[in-house]
């Protein structure tokens, strides 16, 4: 039974505590929202290149950090050391990113007769973002930096899971100058602090990562009070294997392993071609038994565990002991660890083929031609990512304009960039993060009208 006023957070790869942090309660919402409605208002006012300049001192701040917040994440989410420091440095990267931003804020000026007519990017206020545990720090830094470089106070709610390297984000905030209650971490329970801050008339926006069953509540929520909100929820990806492509490109299990499968773009519905299908069998057999599954500390370590007891249990849901699939191995003894999975004797309407798993398991499942291929990948109420694989560029094309999600790449596992608009199509999402537009999500457009008029004669 878990502490209502505190957090426990474990090493996922030895079950040992790393830290008890308190847990916001309402109230703790309630006070922090009106700390940061005092400060967004000083904020709003500070010229855009000095905001800019501040949000640089914290990217400074941060890449001093790095490794320190690399580690934290290594112990308290589990992930491998790899996957930790590109984490923290995609923190640093996109603050400065976003602080360019700030200055290129730009309205338009909108011919009107009798008049010039100008639009402005105001900020909402207080932005809520509500963070999973999968990628925290990452997550946490997508919704909160553009936000803050468009003039609006941030209040975010980690996972319970995972709060300390959001904590220690807001302190080296501090420590490099920000103003105080700018950016406020509240660690809590999704049913008590998070639903608080959704519920919060002060609040201006919702952004949310997380489950699909989540996302719909909070998005309800949310319309009581006409608010608006940024979903990125789940996935079940697509990847398109053509028999004429590289196959052992194609078919890289960290395609669906990176992070233990516990990513919201992995893709998990490996769709191959029907004249490969034997080979792409041996392929990925050979490859799941070449992976290094273990302490997420050693920089030779490829994949670490799961978050906790109860994902591997989820988990493990999907894979019965005599299932048909190509396994790869995970430690025994202490640590959430599953080993990587490929069932092999899924129908395209089963269970372990139509849900997100998140975890490092995928299906294997064969099509016959271009037409089949795209109807089997856009069955699914998803639509996050997917990936095309063939020589034929017409094919790509075709497929890519045919696939209905929101982040592809063509002979290329990539999906997530902070300088390209990431999201979902379907029950995926709803807005875009990241990319050049990411600051607008956090802005209403004021229109003004000036008239040229002079006073009556
Ligand atoms: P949730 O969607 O429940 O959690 C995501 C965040 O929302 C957490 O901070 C959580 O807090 C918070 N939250 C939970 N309930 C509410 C609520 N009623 N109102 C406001 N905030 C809330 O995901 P789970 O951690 O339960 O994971 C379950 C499954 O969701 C995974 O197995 C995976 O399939 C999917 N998932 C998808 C993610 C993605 O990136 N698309 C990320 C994480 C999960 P708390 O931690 O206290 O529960």
């Amino acid at each position: 039974m878990s502490d209502p006023n505190e957090l426990t957070v474990l090493n996922p790869a030895t079950e040992e505590t790393v830290a008890t942090v308190p847990a916001a309660s309402e109230e703790d919402v309630a006070a922090a929202v009106a700390r940061a409605v005092r400060a967004q208002r000083t904020w709003a006012a500070v010229a855009p290149a000095d905001r800019a300049r501040l949000l640089r001192r914290f990217a400074d701040v941060v890449d001093a950090r790095a490794e320190e917040l690399a580690q934290l994440e290594v112990r308290e989410a589990g992930h491998t050391l790899g996957t930790a420091r590109w984490e923290a440095g995609n923190a640093r990267d996109l603050l400065l990113y976003a602080a360019g931003g700030a200055e290129r804020l730009l309205g338009r000026q909108i011919p009107a007769p009798g008049g010039w007519d100008v639009t402005f990017h105001e900020p909402l206020g207080v932005v809520g973002v509500i963070a999973p545990w999968n990628f925290p720090m990452p997550i946490a830094a997508w919704g909160s930096f553009p936000a803050l470089a468009a003039g609006n106070a941030v209040v975010l709610k980690p996972a319970e899971a995972t709060p300390l390297t959001a904590l220690r984000l807001a302190a080296l905030a501090l420590e490099a100058g920000l103003p105080e209650h700018l950016f406020q971490v509240l660690p809590g329970y999704g049913t008590t602090t998070g639903r608080a801050l959704v519920d919060h008339p002060d609040v201006a926006k919702i952004v949310f990562t997380g489950s699909t069953r989540t996302g719909r509540e909070v998005m309800e929520r949310c319309a009581r009070l006409v608010k608006p909100v940024t979903l990125e929820l789940g996935g079940k990806s697509p990847n398109v294997v053509f028999a004429d492509a590289d196959l052992t490109a194609a078919l890289d299990p960290f395609s669906f392993l990176d992070n233990s499968g516990q990513d919201c773009c992995a893709r998990t519905r490996v769709l191959v071609q029907e004249s490969v299908l034997d080979e792409a069998r041996a392929l990925l057999a050979d490859a799941l038994a070449a992976v290094v599954v273990g302490d997420p500390a050693d920089e030779k370590t490829q994949m670490g565990p799961l978050i906790s007891a109860r994902q591997r249990e989820r988990v493990r849901s999907y894979v019965p002991d005599d299932a048909p699939a190509l396994r790869g191995s995970a430690p025994d003894g202490p640590g959430f660890w599953f080993p990587p999975t490929v069932l092999t004797g899924e129908r395209h309407d089963s269970r372990a083929a139509r849900e997100e798993i998140f975890g490092p398991v995928a299906v294997l499942l064969p099509f016959t031609d271009e037409q089949d291929a795209v109807r089997l990948a856009n069955d699914t109420p998803y639509g996050l990512s997917g990936s095309i694989w063939t020589r034929d560029v017409g094919r790509a094309l075709r497929v890519s304009q045919a696939v209905r999600a929101g982040n592809l790449s063509v002979n290329s596992h990539s999906s997530v960039r902070y300088w390209t608009p990431f999201g979902g199509f379907k029950q995926s999402g709803l807005g875009r993060e990241l990319g050049p537009d990411a600051l607008t999500a956090f802005t209403a457009t004021k229109n003004v009208f000036i008239s040229t008029e002079g006073p009556a004669q």
